[in-house]
């Protein structure tokens, strides 16, 4: 396993690698891996013959107030944890390297960026989608390999690729949780014993969603109002958003007539989970 730091050399690679014809495999992370990121590079070793996974805590998402400063970096207990799988680059750049002074060009959708999670966030997205066309541009691979935990940004980062025609298949692996439901998240780590109890209060609001489903609900505003209620008996709790939407689009939808994802967002104490699910339409996939 080799650690590029440099974005130049990394570009070197990737023309060296591309002129072999080896089929790329990528995984983006801020580091901090747990093994959410490591279901992504193993699903990233059986895709490509070269996996390079970045570990990049980028400024530009972060807003003025959120927890840049204090998001978990450790570069050599990452290197670790990842040792043991196949992993042949490390791209681990200085943000002074991928946003030297006078970078101006950033990257925006239109319909999806201020929505859910970009509400709440202003800019969160333009940093993320502006971060992966970079990386996608430096690392050039055949394949990138996605959480679906972030589904929102899953599905930003989809219609980038499509819109600016970058030659890179999007793929997306399911949520790794705890044993008690719990959604991985490397700020998981910023939770005291009693807000780490408190946080399976998202779980349990999409599993009722997914139980009102099952039970043949189909309105997507009740659904949302039943985990609204979830979030709000926990009192370690603070709504975000609780909403359903089209899986496929992210707009509203009327009626649970197609595949629907619900996305929930709260603080637990000072620190902000996101989780979500699928939800069929009642009496289909069932
Ligand atoms: P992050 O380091 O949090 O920016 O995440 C890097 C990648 O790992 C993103 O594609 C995330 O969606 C994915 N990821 C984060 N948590 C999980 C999880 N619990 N299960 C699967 N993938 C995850």
């Amino acid at each position: 396993m080799e650690i590029v730091r440099r974005p130049h050399l990394m570009q070197q690679t990737t023309q060296d690698l591309k002129r072999d014809k080896l089929k790329i495999a990528f995984v983006p992370t801020m580091g901090a891996l747990h093994a959410g990121h490591l279901s992504l590079v193993r699903k990233a070793n059986q895709l490509g013959q070269v996996t390079v996974v970045s570990i990049f805590v980028n400024p530009t998402q972060f807003g003025p107030n959120e927890d840049f400063e204090r998001y978990p970096r450790d570069l050599g207990r990452d290197v670790d944890e990842i040792k043991e799988l196949d992993v042949d680059y490390v791209f681990a750049p200085d943000p002074s390297d991928m946003f030297p002074g006078g970078y101006g060009t950033f990257l925006y959708n239109d319909t999806l960026s201020d929505r859910f999670c970009g509400r709440s966030r202003p800019g969160h997205f333009r940093g993320v989608l502006t971060v992966v066309a970079k990386l996608l541009n430096l690392v050039r691979p055949d394949f990138a390999v996605f959480g679906q935990k972030d589904f929102q940004q899953a599905a930003l980062i989809k219609r980038m690729v499509q819109d600016l025609n970058f030659l890179t298949e999007v793929v997306l692996c399911p949520t790794v949780r705890e044993s008690d439901g719990l959604a991985l998240s490397s700020r998981n780590a910023f939770l005291k014993p009693d807000e780490r109890q408190a946080a399976l209060v998202l779980k349990r609001a999409l599993d009722l969603a997914e139980a009102r489903v099952a039970d043949g609900e189909d309105d997507p505003d009740k659904l949302a109002e039943a985990m609204r209620g979830a979030v709000a008996a926990e009192p370690l709790a603070r709504l975000d958003y609780a909403e359903v939407a089209d899986a496929a689009t992210l707009d509203p939808l009327d009626r649970l007539d197609r595949r629907a994802v619900a996305l929930v967002a709260a603080w637990v104490g000072a620190t902000r989970l996101i989780d979500n699910a699928l939800l069929e339409p009642p009496g289909e996939g069932r």
